[in-house]
């Protein structure tokens, strides 16, 4: 029995060493094919989201495809192709990328203030534009966070598979919130999130938002960004400090932190539209 239990307790050690150190075992000649080494296990999930559609969320995009993410970005169909704005060209481009394209109403209402037949025409109809130019189209951001009971019930109704607010996590101004959303998302109608990132936002806030999540034992941590620009207004990040954050969090994916799309996170099949 004990020599038994000794050749067991080496032929473990034997097993975590190979498996420690694939390269130093050799595979034998009829062996099966070795699967690709798993990265790390993932704990905290940042979801990189860009509101309302903005001409230099191009830049953007780039500069996270140059750092192997995909990001999400929530546009206002209404506007697409007004100045300053992405027009649809840019969008297909996004979508080809591997970026996702979510709703955000057709002209940013604020939906609380709607009635329900009003918040529907806000939500389905901008969903419909944007499936119709071919987008798979399955998660939404309430414009200025402003939710309601009606337009959860809204949001679901049009077909989405989660909604996204602009509240509820850890930021500068709430360090009482919890650092992560939990994974599952505890209620994917009012995906929580710390407030957008305005132009007076240094990059250690955001550093320190993912740090939190990390410390909290991870979760979801959604970073809601507008304009991709120098010196061009409130909800403004300057491309430099995208880049520096990007640079940074790209290093944490060795402590399990990883970027992925909102549809990534939530998963779920495109759900149909509503009958007209
Ligand atoms: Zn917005």
């Amino acid at each position: 029995m004990k020599t038994s239990a000794r050749l067991k307790a080496s032929l473990a050690a034997l097993t975590a060493l190979a498996l420690a150190w694939p390269a130093l075992s050799a595979p034998a000649a009829n062996a099966a094919p070795k699967k690709p080494a798993k990265p790390a296990r993932a704990t905290t999930v940042v979801v990189l989201t860009f509101d309302d559609g903005d001409a230099s969320n191009v830049t953007a995009a780039r500069m996270l495809q140059r750092h192997g993410m995909r990001g999400t970005f929530y546009v206002n169909s209404g506007t697409i192709g007004d100045e300053g704005k992405l027009t649809w060209r840019q969008l297909a481009a996004l979508a080809k990328a591997g970026h996702e394209i979510g709703g955000h109403t057709v002209d940013h209402a604020r939906l609380d203030e709607l009635l329900p037949d009003e918040q529907r025409a806000q939500i389905c109809d901008d969903r419909r534009a944007l499936m119709k130019r071919g987008h798979r189209v399955t998660t939404f951001a309430y414009p200025f966070g402003a939710v309601d009971a009606d337009a959860e019930r809204t949001a679901r109704q049009c077909g989405y598979n989660a909604a996204r607010t602009t509240y509820g996590l850890r930021h500068w101004g709430c360090r009482t919130c919890p650092a992560a959303e939990t994974l599952p998302p505890a209620d994917r109608w009012e995906l929580r999130a710390p407030s957008s990132v305005l132009d007076s936002t240094p990059v250690r806030h955001l550093k320190q938002q993912v740090l939190d999540a990390e410390k909290a034992g991870g979760g979801l941590v959604p970073i809601i960004f507008h304009l991709i620009c120098d010196g061009c207004g409130q909800y403004s990040t300057t491309p430099e400090r995208l880049q520096e954050f990007l640079g940074w969090l790209e290093k944490r994916r060795s402590r399990g932190t990883v970027v992925r799309t909102m549809d990534q996170v939530v998963r779920g099949k495109v759900r149909p539209l509503p009958e007209e």
